[in-house]
């Protein structure tokens, strides 16, 4: 085989993929699986959201559209940040993009050069080390502990930057924990970057699946606008992961930046996609609210089942739909472990180390799936795991 370019070795992947992959094959073979390992909503995407892409497409948007997004998105992400981060915002900092993700690997792309420090979550979404090292950057991660129900303390982030630092990645609700940074977090974070020549990205793609009322945003803190991005999108909030449909709320002259960027890669996102997160973010919202309260329900379900069996503890995480159970009563790498449940007791889960060293003596288990599966995977655990030595 050719050859491949060498920047390759250094960019990394998502392991859910690679074991939902395992799981289809043993599938294939006739086994009986339960999907723990992927994050996306189980719902159908609404309706109303279905039916405005419908008719965007009967009225003919199917062509190519302004790279940042078409004007009426933008207008509307630009109110609805301004209403639930309580920042004014011009339709002119908005970029749309092909799911939330882009927005992470244009981010660091624009921000960050060869030998720039870049602090992150660890565990956490492994895109963000990936993308860091592809561009030459020199991860730092952070350390979240289950004693501080997985919150990163903002003292180890003080510890860590550095006139190096050139950007800090903050996810909450994060993933894979499900922790949240609470509002005193929020502020002495600002407090700590505020003014230096540090961006921050802040990951709130599971803003709307917060189970103790709504999150804050670094994007609400004084003075923050200037050297924030914000991700947020439609996938985790309306069931809409396979559209592809996120954004990023950034400064000005960042928004020309990642929309180059845009240019040189996708040209722009679907316009009848654009056209339904429109009714999504203007329509009703009793979807949204029906949705995050079936999760709260299998978040309680779950955690109690994992708490139910020995050797397991379950913090209860505050939002998205993940539990991180800690398994170190098992003595057995996560690896190993979720490989065990994978082949021994056909439940998909990934190890705590697919997001990070500090996940380690952790497992990470998706709950959005049903209640019916969620109490045949705890069956299965529990009986697996009592066979262990
Ligand atoms: N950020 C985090 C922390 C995620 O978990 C995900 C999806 O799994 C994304 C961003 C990207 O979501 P999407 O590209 O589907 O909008």
């Amino acid at each position: 085989a050719l050859p491949l370019a060498e920047s390759l070795t250094r960019l990394g992947t998502e392991s859910a993929f690679e074991v939902l992959a395992r799981a289809r094959e043993l599938e294939a073979q006739g086994r009986s699986i339960v999907h723990m390992e992927i994050g996306e909503p189980d719902f159908d995407t609404p309706p109303h959201v279905r039916r405005a892409a419908a008719e965007a497409l009967e009225a003919g948007h199917t062509h190519y559209v302004p790279s940042p997004g078409i004007r009426e998105l933008r207008e509307a992400i630009a109110a609805y940040v301004r209403h639930t981060r309580g920042v004014p915002v011009d339709p002119a900092e908005v970029v749309v993009t092909p799911g939330g993700k882009p927005i992470i690997f244009y981010t660091i792309l624009a921000t960050v050069n060869p030998g720039d420090e870049v602090i992150y979550p660890d565990p956490g979404f492994p895109i963000y080390e990936s993308c860091v090292r592809y561009v030459g950057g020199v991860p730092v991660p952070i350390p979240l502990r289950e004693e501080r129900d997985f919150r990163f303390d903002v003292e180890e982030l003080r510890a860590r930057l550095s006139p190096r630092t050139r950007l800090v990645i903050l996810n909450s609700p994060g993933n894979p924990t499900g922790g949240a940074l609470s509002a005193e977090d929020v502020r002495a974070i600002a407090d700590m970057v505020r003014g230096r020549p540090v961006w921050v990205l802040s990951d709130e793609i599971y803003s709307r699946l917060s189970y103790g009322g709504p999150v804050p945003s670094i994007l609400s803190e004084p003075g923050m606008k200037d050297q924030t991005v914000l991700l947020d999108g439609f996938s985790k909030t309306y069931a809409m992961t396979g559209w592809r449909l996120g954004w990023g709320v950034m400064p000005v002259h960042l928004a020309e930046a990642v929309t180059r960027l845009v240019i040189n890669s996708v040209s722009c996102t679907a316009a009848f996609v654009q056209w339904a997160g429109i009714a999504a973010l203007t329509g009703p919202q009793d979807s949204v609210e029906r949705m995050r309260e079936e999760f709260r329900r299998r978040r309680d379900a779950i955690v109690a089942g994992l708490n139910d069996i020995p050797g397991v503890t379950c913090r209860v995480p505050g939002g998205a739909f993940y539990v991180f159970p800690n398994v170190r009563a098992f003595g057995m790498p996560s690896r190993e472990l979720a490989r065990y449940l994978l082949d021994e007791a056909g439940v998909a889960v990934l190890a705590g180390t697919a997001f990070g060293p500090s996940g380690e003596g952790y497992l990470r288990l998706s709950y959005a799936t049903s209640m019916a599966n969620i109490e045949e995977a705890l069956r299965r655990m529990r009986s697996a795991l009592a066979r262990l030595p």
